[in-house]
């Protein structure tokens, strides 16, 4: 391994006269239109970026077929050596550590840039670690993570999921690997409740950690009311809410084989009995909904990504305003609603914005009780502020 990072195997890049602010930001990607001129072995996992004077100014993750030619890891003189890759690994665990118990053993264990890992992602699930690697430099030093993770954390089985599209276009292959033992399938406790979580064929790595902190407050808010979970995936708010005393669940999503997950996690939590499960589009169910008069008194809304790309979020901003404007019809007076974005390129500024124009519409006086963001195991770095994409808020239909 040590092989791959020494000076000579590494690629040598140097930044054009004129972009010298690319790198005092410290923002990790550094993209090849900033990069003058490239040298030394085609197959490099490392490289070292200079100024034409031959200063050192970043090392980090190389890749040759990305916009992203460098993931920096390191800036200035800062040496990036095999040991300060693991060492990086296993600060990211021992942060969490104060996380994980008895009550979750599942969570975000590395987050790409807020760990200091550009392109590198790896999830917890009891005992199956989850790692997403993005780009062609990680691939190749992929080992000194997975030692890293098997040293801390000793996981029955390592997922490498492999199915992201940023795969495909970096020539890496996407054919999933598991290393270990066993399925990957695992049931999970978070915050004391259980699900079944399934990394080979559940969307991204199988569950979605970042809302953990948001389900809790789900749970604390939910006695006694009616709660909908709209884009419900497995259940997992709704089994929350139900845990905190609702008196009916009803998950809704378009994919079938998220209800029947959803459903058996309601089993697995003796919760079934008060909860519906519905395969619909949720933008038709909540029209349906409301022409039959149902109300709710709690409401979460987490729809997926609705612009993946900029020039999508003119469309995603009419998506979140309809889906918000009859989900806030539904509501009863004095309701709660959790509405999130997890949609990178839409601000919060523009969220907030859509979330007043559709209580406007729907002629409703609503309150912005609170601001809500992915839990503290997805740390953001505040050189590389795109990795801040979900954003939320917390609030109350008072009339
Ligand atoms: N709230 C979930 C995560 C939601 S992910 C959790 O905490 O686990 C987004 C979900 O929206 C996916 O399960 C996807 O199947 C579903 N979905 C996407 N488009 C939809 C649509 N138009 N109607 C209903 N569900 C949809």
């Amino acid at each position: 391994m040590d092989e791959i990072f020494a000076t000579k195997n590494r690629k040598r890049l140097v930044l054009k006269p004129g972009k010298e602010r690319v790198v005092a930001n410290r923002h990790p990607w550094i993209f090849g239109g900033a990069i003058g001129s490239e040298s030394g072995q085609a197959d490099a996992a490392i490289a070292d970026l200079v100024d034409t004077k031959g200063t050192l100014l970043a090392s980090g993750f190389y890749s040759p077929r990305s916009e992203i030619r460098l993931r920096a890891l390191t800036f200035g003189d800062e040496e990036l050596t095999a040991e300060l890759i693991s060492k990086r690994v296993a600060a990211a665990i021992a942060r969490r550590r104060p996380l994980l118990g008895g009550r979750t053993n599942a969570l975000r264990l590395i987050n790409a840039e807020g760990d200091d890992l550009s392109g590198l992602v790896v999830d917890l699930y009891n005992d199956v670690a989850v790692a997403e690697v993005a780009n062609a430099g990680v691939e190749r030093i992929k080992d000194v993570i997975l030692d890293g993770i098997r040293l801390e954390l000793k996981p029955r089985l390592i997922y490498l999921s492999n199915d992201l599209p940023a795969r495909g276009l970096e020539g890496l292959p996407t054919e999933p690997q598991a290393i270990g033992e066993g399925e990957p399938a695992t049931t999970i406790v978070e915050n004391g409740l259980r699900f079944e979580v399934d990394p080979a064929s559940g969307q991204k790595t199988g569950f979605f950690l970042d809302q953990r902190d948001n389900r809790a407050l789900t749970q604390s808010l939910a006695s006694g009311r009616r709660m909908l979970n709209l884009f419900s995936y497995t259940g997992a708010f709704g089994v929350y809410a139900a845990a905190g005393g609702a008196t009916f669940v009803e998950n809704v999503d378009g994919s079938n084989i998220a209800i029947e997950s959803a459903r058996r996690n309601h089993e697995l939590n003796g919760t079934s009995n008060l909860a519906r499960f519905v395969v619909a589009d949720a933008f038709g169910h909540v029209r349906q909904l409301s022409a039959s008069g149902e109300r709710f008194g709690l409401i979460v809304c987490d729809p997926p990504a609705f612009a993946r790309r900029r020039v999508d979020v003119d469309r995603a901003a009419r998506g979140y305003k309809d889906i918000n404007l009859y989900a806030m019809r539904l509501l009863e007076r004095e309701g709660f609603m959790l509405t999130f974005s997890c949609s990178g390129h839409m601000s919060l500024d523009l969220f907030q914005k859509v979330i007043f124009a559709a209580a406007l519409d729907a002629g409703r006086r609503v309150s912005f009780v609170r601001r809500l963001t992915a839990g503290a195991d997805h740390p953001v770095s505040i050189y590389c502020p795109e990795g801040e994409y979900l954003k939320g808020f917390l609030l109350e239909v008072l009339e």
